[in-house]
Order: structure tokens, then sequence, then C-alpha cells
């Protein structure tokens, strides 16, 4: 580890729940289902986080747990099985079933894995049926796509064959991009995980290279590595300098050229570099503080203090895998504090003792930061903005400035001049 301080905070959190993420992996891979074993409280989280299915039959639902279920009058099993023997009626072209456990499930402990058995035994042929928890007494919300892949590595077939797999969901356009950049460093077999269906999983074995493109899928690296499969160690895709070391570590581990890196990446670097140039001057030695939530939390820091000069205040983090986060680690300069885990009230007592002009934090912070005047940034926003890879750097940039820019906009000073 690099000479950053790291420390540990338990108490009060405030951070999404896993459930957030099928916003994005019901997207990611159209025939499959998520099924929220859950609250209308669960429910409505789904519904407004997604907030755009009104006029599209959606592909997540929550089967409700009503009174009688929590105070364990009804067989939640026997409710379970006719929602989803009606889901299934209704929707034949489900795949895929994913049962996801919520705070209420666990705590009325339904066993989601032997309903999951029992489910698939029943539509052998027709469904697979899998079970991942979305509990917000266990997970933030990123680590609701862990527990989903998890789930899925288990029906992921056995090959030998050497082969490139780029582990985490990425926006379509930029994993193409991303693909035909390994087609030109000659490395032709490339898969990702999760695929664009969830019936046409990719193949694993000791040939699998792994490289991760999210950094929250701690879990899932390591069954892939049960599976065979040889993890690469790099910092991760965000900014010129990650995805430029990222591409690299897949370049050293198919034998590629150095010449053919080189005169590959670099007509990108050089665009990118140029992109960036106009960030770099809204962003440089400004404030940063960043709230634990995402688990993008450290890649971030890296790339907006490398890369757009601003100065970290704290870095905070849900929980740290220090191996998977060792190259990034070493990009942070001396003495940048990392606190693990979260006290939310001492946290936002430290923000107003730092004043920084950028927060990066959760929805529910945002807003009463914003109304002491303190600048903010929603996490969750990095989860659906496509910003991984070079050509992205400039991009993701922009999604920190324009805060500041807006804080510009509306300074007593600005506003006299209308
Ligand atoms: S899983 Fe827990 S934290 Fe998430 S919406 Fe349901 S009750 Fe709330």
């Amino acid at each position: 580890m690099s000479g950053s301080t790291l420390l540990k905070e338990t108490g009060p959190r405030e951070v999404f729940c896993g459930l957030t993420s099928i916003v994005w992996l019901h997207r990611r891979m159209p025939d499959a289902f998520f099924l929220v074993v859950g609250s209308r409280t669960c429910a409505h989280l789904i519904q407004s986080a997604a907030g755009v299915m009104i006029f599209a039959e959606p592909r997540f639902g929550t089967a409700i747990l009503e009174e009688r279920d929590l105070a364990g009058l009804a067989d939640a099993h026997e409710e379970l099985d006719r929602v989803v023997k009606n889901l299934l009626k209704r929707r034949p072209e489900i795949r895929t079933l994913f049962l996801v456990g919520s705070c209420p499930s666990e705590v009325i402990k339904i066993d989601l894995s032997r309903a999951a058995e029992r489910l698939s035994n029943q539509f052998q042929g027709q469904v697979r049926v899998l079970n991942y928890s979305g509990s917000g007494i266990e997970t933030t919300f990123t680590q609701g796509e862990d527990g989903a892949l998890k789930a899925l590595v288990p029906l992921m077939p056995v090959s030998p064959k050497e082969q490139l797999l780029l582990v985490g969901t990425l926006a379509n356009p930029v994993e193409d991009r991303l693909k035909t950049i390994f087609k030109r460093l000659g490395i032709h077999n490339v898969e990702s995980f999760p695929p664009r269906q969830s019936t046409e999983l990719p193949s694993i074995g000791n040939g699998t290279k792994v490289l991760l493109a999210q950094p929250y899928l701690t879990d899932t690296a390591r069954v892939l590595k049960d599976r065979g499969a040889e993890i690469l160690q790099a910092p991760f895709p965000l900014g010129v300098e990650g995805s430029k070391r990222w591409i690299e570590a897949a370049a050293n581990s198919f034998n590629v050229k150095n010449d053919l890196l080189n005169s590959t990446l670099e007509p990108l670097i050089i665009r990118a570099r140029k992109a960036l140039k106009p960030y770099q001057e809204q962003l440089s030695g400004k404030k940063l503080f960043l709230l634990p939530e995402s688990q993008l939390e450290i890649p971030l820091a890296r790339f907006l203090n490398n890369e757009c000069g601003m100065e970290l205040i704290e870095v905070g983090i849900p929980y740290l895998n220090r191996e998977m986060m060792k190259s990034e680690l070493e990009l942070l300069p001396q003495n940048t504090r990392i606190v693990e885990g979260q006290h939310v009230e001492k946290q936002l007592d430290r923000v107003r003792d730092h004043k920084p002009d950028l927060v990066v934090c959760g929805m529910g912070l945002a807003n009463p930061l914003e109304a002491e005047g303190i600048s903010t940034k929603w996490s969750i926003e990095m989860v659906f903005s496509p910003i991984h890879g070079i050509d992205q750097a400039s991009d993701l940039a922009e999604l920190f400035a324009r805060p500041l820019h807006r804080k510009n906009l509306i300074t007593p000073k600005a506003l006299e001049t209308f």
C-alpha cells in the first residue's frame, strides 16, 4: 500500500441498498427478470430509482411481504411460488429469474436459495431461478451487481480456451470500443460478464484472464478465481492513466509487443489529454471530499487528483479490499486520508470543517449539503454514465466540473450581470 492513511469508522450509514443495482442490470440483460422479495418500501425504492418504466413492461417487480407474512402467519414460500407461477405465465420470454433478498425477507429469514432451487426444478427447461441479497443490512448499492454476478458464475460452462474476460457492467458503446482496441492489439477472444443476454454466459477455465472493469466485484472475482481464472492486477479503467494501465495489463498478459501497444494507444491518449485540458483548468486546486457509497471512490480520487489536479481532503469508501485496490492505492498521493465505513454524522462534521469545493455523496446527503452552500455530485451518476476508457476521460471530468460551473453561475456577483 502507498503512504495513504487508512482509518475505519462505524456508525449510522446513509447509502442506497443493493436493490438499486437492478436498475442497470435489467437493462444489461433484457431476458432476465428481478423479483424483489421485500416490502412496499423496497418496491418504492426501485420504482423511483428506475423511474422510467411507466410505458414499458418492466423487468423487475416486488413480491410484497404483507403484515401476515412478517408476523409469520402465512407460508411465505407458498406465496412466493404463486407469485412466480403467475409471473412466468404472463411473461414467458423470461429466461433467468433472480429472486432478490431484502431487509424484510432477511429479518423473517425466508430461505431464498431453497426457493430458487425448488423453482428451478419446477420450471426446468423454461427458466433458471437464482437468488442473491440486495438487503440494505448487508450491502451498499453496487454490491447488488456483485451478488447477481456471483449467482451466475456456477452456470458458466467450463472451457480451457485462452480468452480475456471483461467483468462488470459497462455501457454497451463503451464495451464495443474497448473490444475494438483489444482486437487491434491482436487479442481476439474477448468476452463480457455479465453478457447482453443472461443465457449467453461466457465460458470459464484455466485459460481465462479476468480484467475487472468495476471495483465492487469482490465476491465475483473470488468465485471466478475458484473456477480457474487468473485475475489481472490493474487499476480500473477510469481516466487516461487508469484506462491505459488497465489495457496494458491485458496486453502484457497476452504478450502484445510494446510497439503495437504504443502505436495503438498513443493517438487515443493525445486526443484524450487535449479534451481533458479545459476541465483540468476548472478543477485544478479545488478541494474534494468523497463520502462512501459506490465503491468507485478510490479510482475516482486517483483520477481527479492525478489527472485533474484536485486536492483530496478525504476519500470515504464502504469497504476496502486491499488486494483488488492494490494498483489504485499505489497511484494515490502520499498521506491520502482513506476512511473505510461510515459514521455519517462525524463525516458531515469533517465536511463542514474542511469546507471542500465539491463533495461526492449519495442523493440523500446532496440536498442538505447544497442547502449549506456546498457543491455536490451524486455518486450514483457514475454507474449510469459511460465513463470508462481513455476516450471517456473528459466526459468523466466534466461530470465533476459541472456542479462547480453551476455554482459560479449563481453567485450573487454573476447574478448581478443579469
Ligand atoms: S432492501 Fe432494505 S434498505 Fe433496501 S429498500 Fe428494502 S427495506 Fe429499504
